[in-house]
């Protein structure tokens, strides 16, 4: 029998980073936030490789994001899981939840020493994320477009029945947004003004079985989320500074409307052999492969220690 596992680790555990502090200078946050994203990702090329089971490509297109809100942005407490002003994040496209673990794991939710179980049966680190498993998660995903139904659903609860002041963020799939409950769900958010709301699209122009366009031709995308009655913002997905001024403007907007924020992004981002290719949406690496992404995620962590200095 499944049991409600997520008990078994509220107690407070020293991430290995601390979100920004709010006295830091706009370069130093963005610094800071792209080291940590670089360790994101090569926690992502860790876990998958150690279960050899998983996806990547859709981890490091949303490493960026993920770091900036986890590291920057959203209003969280490890030691409160369930804290009721929290933010809430969901990850839509649950299938990429390696960079989800990796971040609640580096922020201190559980430890990091877990995100090696990945996929294993007895793990509360499961291919699609569980959330009565895990501190941290505010939905089960997976089931595309479900995950933005209910981050609809809790921004709905947030803003008309316990008026309170959090956001939520969630991150779909350029190929999610395929889904008709997609659409539905933004019907809602748009009747009822949900201005807490935040969707990012992770426009990364790839998806399981192709490029977008070849699967579901789904552009003019900011159109159709303004025709919806979303405020339609556009980013480059991996510029760090823009992540976070992007995301700091659709979290602030509150104009009676809910937010969507393109993310222009590279499917595979940071390992030069994964990126663009379509291979990755759900592989693992074999040891040769696994060595060479390590050996550049370091480099690239090296290079950045050194702009610090
Ligand atoms: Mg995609």
């Amino acid at each position: 029998m499944k049991t409600n596992r997520a008990g078994d680790s509220s107690l407070s555990i020293e991430g290995r980073y601390a979100p920004n502090a709010p006295d830091l200078s706009l370069n130093a946050r963005v610094e800071r936030l792209r080291r940590i994203a670089n360790v994101m990702r090569r926690n992502v090329i860790d876990m998958v490789y150690t279960a050899q089971s998983g996806h990547i490509g859709g981890s490091l297109s949303a490493a960026d994001i993920v770091t900036a809100l986890y590291f920057d942005l959203m209003n969280v407490d490890p030691a409160r899981p369930h804290w009721e002003e929290r933010d809430r994040f969901v990850l839509s496209k649950g299938h990429a939840c390696p960079i989800w673990y990796s971040a609640l794991a580096l922020r201190g939710f559980f430890p990091e020493d877990e995100l090696k179980t990945l996929r294993r049966n007895d793990s509360r680190l499961q291919g699609h994320p569980i959330a009565s498993y895990l501190p941290g998660l505010d939905a089960s995903t997976g089931s595309l477009g479900l995950g933005f139904a209910q981050a609809v659903g809790i921004a709905m609860e947030g803003k008309l029945v316990k008026k309170k002041g959090y956001t939520v963020f969630v991150v779909l799939g350029d190929g999610e947004i395929d889904e008709g409950v997609v659409w539905e769900a933004s019907l809602a958010a748009s009747k009822y003004g949900l201005d807490n709301l935040v969707a990012i699209v992770d426009i990364n122009n790839l998806q399981l079985d192709g490029t977008i366009g070849e699967v579901m031709p789904t552009e003019p995308i900011d159109d159709k989320f303004r025709a919806f009655g979303f405020d339609v913002l556009t980013m480059n997905g991996h510029d760090m500074a823009d992540v976070l001024m992007t995301l700091a403007k659709a979290r602030n907007a509150r104009a009676g409307r809910p937010v969507c924020v393109l993310a222009r992004t590279v499917k595979g981002k940071g390992v030069d052999f994964m990126e663009h290719e379509l291979d990755w949406h759900g592989k693992a690496p074999n040891d040769e492969q696994y060595g060479k992404a390590c050996a550049q995620l370091e480099k690239t962590g090296r290079e950045l220690e050194g702009a610090e200095a």
